[in-house]
């Protein structure tokens, strides 16, 4: 059985970054992908906005990750295409890696893991839509992958439901492609979705976003003839009287996305129930030492950027040796939805420990502390504006610290 210092599971940008800095680092590295070409799900997002920060230029999907492509194509990184990891079990060195492609079933050992699984997207039945299973709707992703990379044409008349990047910029995609897109439904009272994407896939095409509504159900046998919309109270409940019928063809789903993590927690890793994820400390280490994780099985990211910048730091830390490990927990307040990583190993260097945390809501001016256990302040930071749809990235030192830590969020005056 063959033997890698690090193999990664996932070939998107996550697992490609983590491949690089790991054989940066002369590991022998494996790289596993279940799908035919490596770049993940930015094959299909050929609209620009990827790599801001990374390299400050606007790229598309598949632009910014042939810049990665390139480089995995020049090094000695083994990489496996078409490949399905169906199973991990923890052996006496390492971890056996069983997996599937067309020359069958074979296996690997691991001495380290990076988990770069990435998420899938919520379906139709998973918010509770009722109707016949017709054809006509799809998730967000899925009608990209139609339109874009099969160049097949979704319906005439389109409603979409939620309004997630991915929903708002499939919307425009399909205007683009000549859909009238009749309206969006969110079922909160505010967008999810970032605000240059309401403006630049919306409000710039004519569609309409409807608040605090909901789509209830479905109508037609084989083919989607028209939808249930309903409006919702504070708890998201129907408010009986004011559902209306839609006439369309095509319902797409932007209801949210979910980690894949089902390899990762067969074997036991600790999960957060904020996250979805796997609990890591700031090394993107896992409960379980030698395993990682990184980009969005650890957590749904909103920019891929940050996808990169994680992955780096799990491939980094993948090839180098565990020292002792001492964790200390990271709280964080009621105005905090989570925070990546969840605690922090203090026998190990933290001098640039880079977090990432959700606002549960938005607010205008804020100001955002890290607080010791005697309530001391470590950190703090203004933040002009904090939106749910939009990441707050904070690089720390938290090389001192020798208790639990406590992060605080609250709107300025
Ligand atoms: C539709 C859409 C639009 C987006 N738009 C933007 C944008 O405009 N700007 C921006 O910065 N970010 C955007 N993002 C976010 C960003 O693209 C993602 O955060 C990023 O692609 C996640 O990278 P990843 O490597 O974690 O996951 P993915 O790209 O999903 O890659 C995971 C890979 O793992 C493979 N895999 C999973 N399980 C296995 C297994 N068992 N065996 C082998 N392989 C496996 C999958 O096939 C996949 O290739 C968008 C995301 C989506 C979904």
């Amino acid at each position: 059985v063959d033997n890698y210092d690090v193999v990664v599971i996932g070939g998107g940008p996550g697992g490609l970054s983590s491949s690089l800095k790991a054989y940066q680092n002369n590991k022998k590295v494996l790289l596993i992908e279940r799908e035919d070409k490596l770049g993940g799900i930015l094959k299909q997002c050929i609209h620009n906005g990827f790599g801001l920060i990374t390299f400050k230029e606007q790229l598309s999907g598949p632009e910014y990750v042939e810049r990665y492509i390139d480089e995995i194509k020049k090094s000695n990184i083994k990489t496996l295409l078409s490949t399905f990891v169906l199973d991990i079990k923890k052996v006496k060195n390492g971890f056996l890696i069983i997996f599937s492609n067309s020359k069958g079933i074979s296996k690997v050992l691991a001495d380290n893991i990076i988990f770069a699984t990435g998420c899938r997207e919520r379906s139709a039945k998973q918010v509770f839509i009722q109707g016949d299973r017709c054809s006509g709707v799809l998730t967000a992703g899925l009608s990209q992958y139609y339109v874009n990379i099969l160049g097949e044409k979704m319906g005439k008349e389109v409603v979409v439901l939620g309004s997630g990047d991915i929903g708002l910029i499939m919307a425009r995609r399909l205007s683009l492609e000549g859909s009238h897109v009749k309206a969006a439904y969110e079922i909160k009272d505010s967008p999810s979705g970032l605000n240059r994407n309401i403006k630049q896939c919306l409000e710039d095409f004519n569609i309409p976003l409807y608040l605090s509504m909901t789509v209830t159900k479905t109508f037609g046998k084989d083919k989607l003839e028209a939808i249930e919309v309903a409006k919702v109270d504070k708890n998201m409940q129907v408010i009986e009287g004011t559902r209306e019928i839609i006439p369309c063809d095509c319902l797409i789903l932007s209801v949210g996305l979910i980690p894949e993590n089902e390899l990762i927690s067969k074997l036991g890793v600790e999960m957060s129930k904020k996250t979805s994820g796997p609990v890591v400390d700031g090394q993107m280490m896992t409960s379980i030492p030698h395993i990682y994780a990184s980009g969005n099985c650890l957590h749904v990211n909103d920019l891929v950027d940050y996808v990169s910048e994680a992955s780096v730091i799990a491939g980094d830390n993948a090839s180098k040796e565990i020292k002792e490990i001492e964790y200390k927990n990271i709280t964080i307040d009621e105005h905090l939805a989570y925070c990546v990583p969840q605690r922090i190993n203090i026998k190990t260097s933290n001098s640039k420990t880079i977090m990432y945390l959700r606002s549960r809501c938005k607010m205008d001016k804020a100001e955002l502390k890290i607080l010791d256990s005697s309530n001391s302040e470590i950190y703090k930071k203004n933040l002009m504006f904090v939106n749910p749809a939009e990441t707050i990235r904070l690089e720390v030192n938290l090389d001192n610290i020798k208790d639990d830590i406590h992060i605080t969020l609250n709107e300025k005056e």
